[in-house]
C-alpha cells in the first residue's frame, strides 16, 4: 500500500499541513459556532493535542535519568566529564550570545518599531532575573525524587551524573545495576518509537486547534516585528548553524539538517524543547551517530540552558519595544541585554512561552516598560514554535560538535542517509 511507504517525516508533515488547512478553514467559516468550539477546538483537537504532548513529557524524566546514568557510567575517566561539561556550557553560551547579537543588529538595522506607537492596557508581571549564584545553588537537588516530580532538569542532570559516577566506582553492584538501566533504556526508547508513530495525529490536532483561533489580524498589525524575528530565526538555523558545524567539525551541514527534520517538526508543533527531548536524543544517537555518553548529557542540558531561538526573539523584541516607546538604549544597555538573556536561559526550562517570562527579566534590567510584552504576546505562539525548532537544532549541533571532538561520533552513521530512517 502506498501509505505504508510514506516515511514518518512525510506523515508528520502531512498531519501538520492538514491540521493547518482544517484550522484555517474553520477560522474562515464556523470556528465561532458552539458546535465547533465544544466538540472540535476545545473538544477533540484539544484532547488529542494535549494527550500527545503530555505523553511525550511523561517519558522525559525517566529517559533523561536512565540514559544519563548509563552515559556517565560509560565514561571511563571522570576527567572527561569535566571537559565535556566545560565544552557544552561554553558552546551553548557562545551560540546564544551570537544569536542575540545577530538579532539586536538586525533589529537596529531594520527598525521594526519605528513609526509605531502602539499602546496597550494589558500588563505583564516581571519576575526577578535569577542571580548567577542562585542558579548554581539551585542545581543541586535536596531531594532527587522531588526534582524528578517537578521535572527540574538541571537537578536531575546533577543527580544522574553523581549516580552514574558512583555506579562505576562500586564494581560488581554497579555492573548489575547497569544491566538493569540498559533494559530500562530499551523499554523507554521503545515507548518513544511507539509514540512517534501517533505523532501525525497529535500534530494534526495541535495545528488544527491553533490555526482555528490564531489572530491573523494581530500578526498583520505586527508584521514587521513578526517577519524580522522569523527571518533571523531561519537565518540562524539555516546559515549560522551550518557554518559553525562545518567550521568546527568539517561535517556536511546538509546531511545534518536533513536528519534533523523529525526533531524540528516535533519542536515546532509542541513548542517545547523539554517535551521534544526523547526525539532529540533519538536523533542525536541513531541518526547523527553521537554516542550516548555525550548526547545523554548535552541534549537535556541543551534543552534547559541553550535557547538561541528564544534569545533571537528577545533581542528583536527589546529593540522593538524600545523603539515603540521611543526610548534610546546605549551600547552598555545592549551588552546588559545580551548578558541577561544568556544567563536567564540557563535557569529556565524549555517549555512553551517561557521566552516571554525571560524577556520580562531582560526588559526590567535595562529599564524598559515590561508592559511592552503585551504588544507582542498576540503573535508569540507561532514564533515560539519556530524558535523551539531552532533551539533544538542548536542542541543537536553542539552535541555533534562535542561528539566529534571527543571521538564519540560515528561518522559512518552520520553520513548514512538511511541511518535509522523512521524504523517501523
Ligand atoms: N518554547 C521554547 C522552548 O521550549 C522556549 C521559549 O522560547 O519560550 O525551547
Amino acid at each position: 500500500m502506498a501509505a505504508k511507504k510514506l516515511s514518518l517525516t512525510s506523515r508528520i508533515v502531512i498531519g501538520m499541513l492538514a491540521g493547518i488547512l482544517v484550522g484555517v478553514l474553520l477560522q474562515l467559516t464556523i470556528a465561532d459556532t458552539p458546535f465547533v468550539q465544544v466538540y472540535l477546538t476545545e473538544g477533540l483537537f484539544k484532547m488529542a493535542g494535549e494527550i500527545f504532548i503530555t505523553s511525550l513529557m511523561m517519558l522525559v524524566v525517566p529517559l533523561v535519568f536512565v540514559s544519563l546514568v548509563l552515559g556517565t557510567s560509560a565514561l571511563s575517566d571522570p576527567k572527561k566529564l569535566g571537559r565535556l561539561g566545560g565544552k557544552a556550557i561554553g558552546l551553548y553560551l557562545f551560540t546564544t550570545a551570537v544569536a542575540i547579537t545577530i538579532a539586536i543588529s538586525a533589529a537596529l538595522l531594520i527598525k521594526p518599531g519605528d513609526g509605531m506607537s502602539l499602546t496597550s492596557d494589558a500588563s505583564f508581571d516581571a519576575q526577578e532575573a535569577p542571580s548567577f549564584v542562585d542558579v548554581i545553588i539551585d542545581m543541586v537537588p535536596s531531594n532527587p525524587i522531588n526534582a524528578m516530580a517537578e521535572g527540574n532538569m538541571l537537578q536531575i542532570i546533577v543527580f544522574a551524573l553523581l549516580f552514574g559516577i558512583a555506579m562505576t566506582l562500586v564494581g560488581k553492584p554497579g555492573e548489575r545495576l547497569k544491566n538493569v538501566f540498559e533494559d530500562f533504556n530499551t523499554v523507554i526508547m521503545k515507548l518513544v518509537m511507539l509514540l512517534m508513530h501517533v505523532a501525525p495525529y497529535g500534530v494534526f490536532a495541535l495545528m488544527a486547534r491553533l490555526f482555528a483561533d490564531l489572530g491573523f489580524a494581530t500578526i498583520g498589525s505586527l508584521l514587521q516585528y513578526f517577519l524580522l524575528v522569523f527571518v533571523v530565526l531561519i537565518f540562524h538555523g539555516l546559515v549560522v548553524y551550518p557554518l559553525l558545524l562545518k567550521g568546527f567539525t568539517g561535517l556536511n551541514p546538509l546531511i545534518f539538517l536533513r536528519k534533523l527534520r523529525n526533531a524540528q517538526l516535533f519542536g515546532f508543533s509542541t513548542a517545547s524543547s523539554n517535551a521534544t527531548i526523547p526525539i532529540t536524543l533519538e536523533t542525536a544517537n541513531r541518526k547523527l551517530g553521537v554516542h550516548n555518553s555525550v548526547s545523554s548529557f548535552t541534549v537535556p542540558l541543551g534543552a534547559t540552558i541553550n535557547m538561541d531561538g528564544t534569545a533571537i526573539m528577545q533581542g528583536v523584541a527589546t529593540v522593538f519595544i524600545a523603539q515603540v516607546y521611543g526610548i534610546d538604549l546605549t551600547v552598555v544597555d545592549y551588552l546588559v541585554v545580551i548578558a541577561t538573556a544568556t544567563l536567564a536561559s540557563v535557569g529556565t526550562a524549555g517549555v512553551p512561552g517561557v521566552g516571554l517570562i525571560m524577556l520580562a527579566m531582560v526588559l526590567q534590567q535595562v529599564g524598559l516598560p515590561v508592559e511592552g510584552i503585551a504588544l507582542i504576546i498576540g503573535v508569540d505562539r507561532l514564533l515560539d514554535m519556530t524558535r523551539t525548532a531552532v533551539n533544538i537544532t542548536g542542541d543537536c549541533m553542539v552535541t555533534t560538535i562535542i561528539g566529534k571532538s571527543e571521538g564519540q561520533l560515528d561518522e559512518a552513521t552520520f553520513n548514512d542517509p538511511n541511518a535509522d530512517v523512521d524504523r517501523e
